[in-house]
């Protein structure tokens, strides 16, 4: 076993390497600067597994996102680091690597040749890329991505999952709310990027960015990770039982898996100002009034519960509103999805094969409502968040499915 630190909230937080093979859990914190307290609770697991020499098959390590932006403790400095991982970009930013790799000595440190200039967050992709990369490179079994982060707003923990059934798996593991569809409802996110590559990831929001429950929510989800993937023996871990069971409490009386059906996009320009009081997973009535911008009120569309109000200066999603899921519906679809079903799609009304992707469909106007969409998502589709006008994408998942990219090109 082995540990390196870093420290002074630089990229990588550290890392405890096992004994034997097995998983690689690669945590990333503070992708977005105004939220320490991932990298704080990596910082404490990683010394308590180093203090302790638990026995280990695998490797845990952590990474810090948005270094500049932490250091100036914003959510960004000129574009948000966790909306930049489409598909062109993160290829163009993998070639300047390699580019420079070839060109002698390690990454080049400017972003010069690159064809997006000027944005402090690109250089934050290109060297987190670059760590990412080389963690990669060493995993001695599955990659699993942990992506850690912070609400504005108090809040239970929950997590956040691109809707495969490899990932929902990942999140079940944790005793908190699964909220599936926020990946669809904004582009760029990382965490599209490790679909793309067929990894198993979820974000993990921990509750409030000062909130000290936050910090100590983000260690009780990476050591009952660790538990449960098999990198710890199970039961190795001293107070997994209690773990597991703060970590239950926050999410006390909350539904299990929770689907997003309204996002509230906002621009610097709407003046959108979010009422105050409230918090993650209230309940809402359809016409609540729950902010105001330039043109008056904002009411909520429909009824549901409150996530992600927006009460800091940066960011352009005012709110979500998401309902709670059937737990006969994540079964349904398991089934479905696992027998291939998502062939029957071109049988809906409205829906056609995409003329040139054999993975994607084509969802005309009048089709596009809650039963068809519904219906669509149930077998793996998702909308795809590039291109858009109807066009829906097959997840990566099922037999035979290989992963659209990978890092090594
Ligand atoms: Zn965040």
């Amino acid at each position: 076993m082995a540990t390196d630190e870093q420290g002074d909230a630089g990229r990588r937080v550290g890392s405890y390497r096992g004994g034997e093979p097995g998983p690689l859990l690669l945590c990333i914190a503070s992708l977005h600067g105004n939220e320490p307290g991932g990298g704080t609770a990596l910082e404490r697991v990683l010394g308590e597994l180093s203090a302790s020499r638990l026995p280990m098959r695998g490797d845990l390590v952590g990474l810090r996102g948005n270094l500049r932006a932490l250091g100036a403790g914003r959510r960004y400095i000129d574009e948000d680091l966790n909306r930049i991982w489409q598909r062109d970009r993160v290829e163009a930013v993998l070639a300047s690597l390699r580019q420079g790799e070839t060109a002698g000595g390690g990454a080049a440190r400017d972003g010069d040749e690159l064809p997006m200039v000027g944005s402090a967050e690109l250089l934050e992709q290109r060297d987190l890329l670059a760590a990412i990369r080389d963690e990669s490179r060493r995993a001695r079994g599955p990659v699993y991505a942990l992506d850690l982060h912070t609400t504005s707003s108090d809040s239970a923990p929950f997590t956040t999952v691109g809707d495969t059934l490899q990932n929902r798996e990942l999140a079940l593991r944790l005793p908190v709310p699964v909220i599936l569809g926020l990946e669809e409802q904004v582009e760029g996110a990382m965490l599209q990027y490790f679909d793309r590559l067929g990894w198993r990831s979820i974000g993990f929001e921990a509750g409030r960015h000062e909130a000290p429950s936050s910090v100590e929510a983000h260690e009780d989800a990476v050591w009952i990770l660790l538990d449960a993937l098999g990198l710890l023996e199970a039961g190795s871990t001293p107070g997994s039982a209690e773990r597991r069971g703060r970590l239950a409490r926050h999410a006390e009386g909350l539904p299990r898996v929770l689907d997003v059906r309204y996002r509230h996009a906002v621009s610097e320009e709407d003046g959108f100002r979010m009422h105050s009081g409230f918090t993650n997973f209230d309940r809402i009535e359809a016409g609540e009034e729950l902010g105001a911008d330039r043109a008056g009120p904002v009411r909520a569309v429909r009824a549901g519960r409150i996530l992600l109000p927006l009460y800091q200066r940066q960011g352009d999603d005012g709110f979500f509103i998401v309902r709670r899921l059937a737990p006969a519906w994540l079964v349904v679809s398991r089934f479905l999805r696992l027998m291939g079903a998502d062939r029957l799609a071109i049988w809906l009304p409205g829906v056609r094969a995409h003329p040139e992707r054999s993975d994607a469909i084509v969802v005309a106007r009048r089709a596009r409502n809650r039963t068809v969409i519904g219906l669509l998502h149930l077998l793996g589709f998702k909308a795809r968040s590039e291109g858009g006008g109807g066009v829906m994408v097959r997840r990566l998942e099922g037999p035979g499915r290989e992963p659209e990219t990978d890092l090594h090109g």
